[in-house]
């Protein structure tokens, strides 16, 4: 069971549990007519922890996270951690994400789904084929700077629909109309970079071009005190792997 649903559950039972011992202990009067016997009540459930999954610290242990939950994700087993009411309370506050993910728009690939995080668990900046701005920059930077965050992910994914308009306008010139050329901008070089290996050129470029902004985000030192990671999304399997 979720357990954000197992927390309802148990303070439903607790509030429900709470007011017949209140009432028993305030009516003595009811010993003149006894009425039905009581039950004894069952003892009270504990309350739901606050944070009921460890909150990762380090760079390790929020890649561990990750990589965790997207075993839980890909298996088809996942918890859906953090998404109660409770979790939205304790949030309301503040917020200590714990990594930051850059990753792509596309519908399939939504990082909290994909790790098997919840509400507050991650940074998540995407745009089509996780080309970088400095609005995304940004974002990124007040990740690591002002929350402080350990990690941040470069995720890219299989059979990315802006590699393949980037690859149709290089190999045969399909147009790129208006706002899509900055994505074709970013993604060519790594398209270029790996036009002759053997193989699939689709994959090729998605790996370049994902470990192109793994290193872009590495080498300014904005983001020097975070480790900086990149992955591959397999849309059939579900599984994220790291690539080296
Ligand atoms: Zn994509």
């Amino acid at each position: 069971m979720p357990s954000n649903r197992r927390a309802f559950l148990a303070a439903t039972t607790a509030a429900f549990t709470t007011t017949p011992a209140v009432s028993a202990a305030a009516a003595p009067h009811r010993d003149a007519d006894p009425g039905p016997p009581l039950r004894p009540l069952p003892h009270p459930p504990a309350l739901p922890h606050p944070h009921p999954h460890p909150h990762p610290t380090t760079a390790r242990e929020a890649l561990a996270a990750l990589l965790a939950g997207n075993r839980r994700y890909a298996a088809g087993h996942p918890r859906h951690p953090h998404e109660g009411r409770t979790r939205r309370h304790v949030l309301a506050a503040e917020q200590h994400p714990f990594a930051v993910v850059v990753g792509c728009v596309d519908s399939r690939v939504p990082p909290e789904l994909v790790f098997d995080q919840g509400l507050g668990d991650l940074l998540c900046i995407r745009t089509a084929g996780q080309v970088l701005d400095e609005a995304v920059l940004g974002s990124i930077q007040y990740g690591v700077e002002v929350l402080h965050i350990p990690l941040v992910l470069v995720l890219g994914h299989e059979r990315c629909g802006a590699v393949a308009a980037t690859l149709a306008y290089l190999r045969d010139g399909t147009p790129v109309p208006g706002h899509l050329r900055l994505l074709v901008d970013e993604i060519a070089p790594a398209a270029w970079r790996t036009r002759a290996m053997p193989g699939d050129w689709a994959e090729h470029t998605v790996r370049a071009h994902a470990a192109w902004v793994r290193d872009a985000i590495r080498a300014d030192p904005a983001f020097s005190s975070a480790t900086v990671a990149a992955a591959r999304f397999d849309l059939d399997t579900g599984r994220v792997g790291l690539l080296p």
